[in-house]
C-alpha cells in the first residue's frame, strides 16, 4: 500500500509544550492536528465515571466494549472528544483524569483499542500526532519524527500555569511530583513505554518560549519533509 498522506510524530513527557506547538506546527502546514493523549483521557474518564481502579486491567478491559470515542473539529478548529455521544472535551482536562488516563494507557488491551482509530486518522490525512508511542508504534513510518522534552520543573510550571488559566489552582508542588510520577510510569511501563525514536530528532524547549520553540519545529519538519 503507498503512503498518501504525510505525517509528523510527536512525542515526549507531559508539559513539553507538545499540545500547543504540534497544534500551530499543524496550522502552519496545514496538516490536521491530533491529540493521542485525549483519546487515553477519554479512556480514563470513563473508568473514573465507573468508579473503577483505573490501574486493574480486570476492571478496565471489560468497559472497552462500552466505549465508543469520536473526535471531531469543531467550528472553533478544536479537537472536541465524544465519549458516547457526549462532549467531554473539557471535562478530560481535570487534574484527577490525567492520573487516570495514565494508569489506563499502561494497559496494553487500552492501546491496542485505540491503535486503529489512531492509524486511521493518518490515512486519511496529513497529521500531526502529538503523544508518547507516536514514533516508535503508532507510525513508526512517519515522514517527521520530533521528541519534545524539557527539564521537569520547566514542565510542571507550564502546566500549572494551563491548570490556573482553567481556574483549577493547583499546588506547584502536587503539579510537579504528579508530573513526576506520570514520567515514571509512562516510560517504565511495558505497552509502548515512552522513549525518543532512533530516528527522532530531539527538541528540548527548557529555555525557549512559544514562539522559539514553534520556529525551532518549523525549522526541523521542513528540513525533514523538503519543502
Ligand atoms: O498528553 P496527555 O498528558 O494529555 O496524555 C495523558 C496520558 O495518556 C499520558 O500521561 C500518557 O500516559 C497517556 N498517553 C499514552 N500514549 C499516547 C498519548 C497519551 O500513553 N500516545
Amino acid at each position: 500500500m503507498t503512503k498518501q498522506h504525510r505525517s509528523i510524530a510527536i512525542d515526549g513527557p507531559s508539559g513539553a509544550g507538545k499540545s500547543t506547538l504540534a497544534r500551530r506546527l499543524a496550522e502552519t502546514l496545514g496538516y490536521l492536528y491530533v491529540d493521542t493523549g485525549a483519546i487515553y483521557r477519554t479512556v480514563g474518564l470513563y473508568a473514573f465515571r465507573a468508579g473503577v481502579n483505573p490501574a486493574d486491567g480486570g476492571a478496565v478491559i471489560p468497559l472497552l466494549k462500552e466505549i465508543q470515542i469520536r473526535l471531531a473539529y469543531g467550528a472553533d478548529g478544536l479537537q472536541h472528544m465524544y465519549l458516547n455521544g457526549e462532549d467531554v472535551t473539557g471535562e478530560i482536562r481535570h487534574h484527577e483524569i490525567s492520573a487516570y488516563a495514565s494508569a489506563v494507557s499502561a494497559i496494553p488491551e487500552v492501546r491496542a483499542f485505540l491503535l486503529a482509530q489512531q492509524r486511521a486518522l493518518a490515512e486519511e490525512h496529513d497529521v500531526v500526532m502529538d503523544g508518547r508511542d507516536i514514533g516508535t508504534v503508532v507510525l513508526p513510518d512517519a515522514d517527521v519524527k520530533i521528541f519534545l522534552t524539557a527539564a521537569p520543573e520547566a514542565r510542571a510550571r507550564r502546566r500549572w500555569l494551563e491548570l490556573r488559566e482553567r481556574g483549577q489552582e493547583t499546588p506547584f508542588d502536587t503539579v510537579l511530583r504528579d508530573l513526576l510520577e506520570r514520567d515514571e510510569r509512562d516510560t517504565k511501563r511495558a505497552a509502548a513505554p515512552l522513549r525518543q525514536a532512533e530516528d527522532a530528532v530531539l527538541a528540548d524547549t527548557t529555555e525557549k518560549d512559544l514562539e522559539q520553540s514553534l520556529a525551532l519545529l518549523t525549522q526541523i519538519a521542513k528540513e525533514h519533509l523538503g519543502a
